[in-house]
């Protein structure tokens, strides 16, 4: 599995006529070694990987570090990989960016002396864009104790509850059905605060009659959940219920139209123009989902501006919205595989409206 992987990212740089590559997402340095520590460097070479951490991560990363020799370094992990690097003239080295600070580099191209470093972006992500089945039996796992948290929250809603108690029994069942933690800080937005896309827990107390929307994941063994269901709380006023049934007939056109090979931005389009229909167009104010792994967030973009296309074995999330400021919002989101006919639903939460 690792030697899939690694031989993978190898092929990446002969393309890119790299003779090195240094990792630095601990993501990407966890999906090519198996290292879930904190802290860590991952130095490739066409014929052999460098792996470096620190004296805290002696026993651990000597179980876990699968492919690579082991540096365990007594001070910074950048001095050790300036160190250890080949003493050849011009070597072109890449570097991951995004997750390498400037001081970093610094630091890197004043100790190396002779090699060339170039910045690159997405070499190890493209590769995870298309799960296999290990990695998709984790995130059915985490979307499963997920699924169960949200059977939990459903029997304690009800006026009077804050919204940051039920953000606390998500953060409890997720830890006692099996997760590690939660995979962000939940989304628990009633009546008026519905409008807020991104809105965190509050002291509010749920009212009757309002819609409240929860996002939550977990992480379980390194991967990753991310759910969203609105629900009314009483009976929901007419227009909440008219635009909960617009949400959700965009996110099912969105889910019956997913398979590979389709470009993103079409996909996204699906949800974006049932929604416009609906005469809600403008307050659909997010892209429709994000691919889903050892990140919550991490490649494929399904948004109107993405170049991507949907490659089976990648899973994604499905999440259109409605936000209205002051008075409220839906959102309704899954988590899918790409297969090359169809997509497969995640969740098993029902996804019509549930008035408690
Ligand atoms: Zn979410
Ligand atoms: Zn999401």
């Amino acid at each position: 599995m690792f030697a899939r992987r690694i031989e993978a990212v190898r092929q990446g740089l002969a393309e890119l006529r790299l003779q090195g590559l240094l990792v630095t997402s601990l993501p990407n340095i966890h999906y090519l070694t198996g290292f879930t520590g904190s802290n860590a460097l991952l130095l490739m070479f066409p014929d052999r990987n460098l792996f470096f951490t620190d004296r805290r991560y002696t026993t651990q990363s000597s179980e876990e570090v699968n492919g690579a020799k082991v540096f365990i370094a007594s001070g910074s992990l950048v001095d050790a990989v300036s160190k250890n690097l080949p003493r050849r003239r011009r070597m072109r080295i890449g570097i991951e960016s995004d997750s390498f600070t400037v001081a970093a580099y610094k630091h890197l191209k004043r100790t190396a002396r002779g090699a060339l470093f170039t910045s690159t972006d997405g070499i190890v992500e493209r590769i995870r864009v298309r799960k296999d089945e290990h990695e998709i039996s984790k995130i059915k796992r985490a979307a499963h104790i997920t699924d169960r948290v949200f059977s939990k929250i459903l029997t304690i809603l009800s006026p009077g509850v804050r919204e940051l108690e039920v953000a606390a029994e998500i953060a409890y069942w997720h830890r006692r059905l099996g997760a590690e933690s939660d995979a962000f800080e939940p989304i628990v937005a009633s009546g008026p605060r519905g409008a807020l896309p991104h809105a965190r827990a509050s002291s509010r107390k749920i009212a009757k009659g309002d819609l409240v929307t929860i996002d939550m994941g977990c992480s379980a063994d390194g991967y990753h959940s991310d759910l969203t269901r609105t629900v009314s709380v009483g009976k929901p006023s007419t227009e909440m219920r008219k635009i909960y049934g617009i949400v959700l007939d965009a996110q099912s056109r969105s889910l019956d139209a997913a398979r590979e090979g389709l470009r993103a931005s079409v996909l996204d389009e699906v949800a974006r123009s049932t929604i416009r229909r609906g005469g809600y167009g403008k307050f659909f104010c997010h892209s429709l989902g994000h691919g889903l792994g050892m990140e919550v967030h991490e490649l494929p973009r399904i948004s109107s501006k993405s170049k991507d296309v949907l490659q089976s074995g990648s899973v994604v999330t499905i999440e259109p919205g409605i936000y209205i400021p002051r008075k409220g919002g839906v959102r309704i989101e899954d988590d899918i595989i790409i297969r090359n006919t169809h997509s497969e639903v995640l969740s098993t939460v029902p996804r019509d409206l549930v008035i408690l």
